[in-house]
């Protein structure tokens, strides 16, 4: 994926703006209930994301270990990883 794809299908991502801000851990300690709300509802925008596919992959090649991406969580890709790797 070159750099101007990866360019382009940031421009359509649905967590553009405001919403941004769920879909990383908060500057502070986050408590558990916490944590799974927020990334619930990152997921949610993510199932109606047209470039979900691509972000996924973004995510899982350059082994991003922050935030929800393409749908998934840290400990998700961690083992989407995994499983390709093996
Ligand atoms: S799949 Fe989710 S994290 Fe990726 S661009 Fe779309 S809304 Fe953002």
């Amino acid at each position: 994926m070159t750099m101007q794809q990866v360019a382009d299908w940031q421009q359509r991502a649905a967590c553009r703006g405001p919403n941004q801000i769920i879909f990383f851990p908060p500057p502070r300690i986050e408590r558990r209930s916490e944590k799974r709300m927020r990334e619930e509802r990152a997921k949610e925008i993510c199932q109606e994301c047209s470039v979900r596919t691509d972000c996924l992959e973004y995510a899982l090649t350059i082994r991003e270990q922050h935030g929800i991406w393409g749908g998934s969580t840290e400990a998700e890709r961690r083992e989407q990883f995994q499983a390709r790797n093996n």
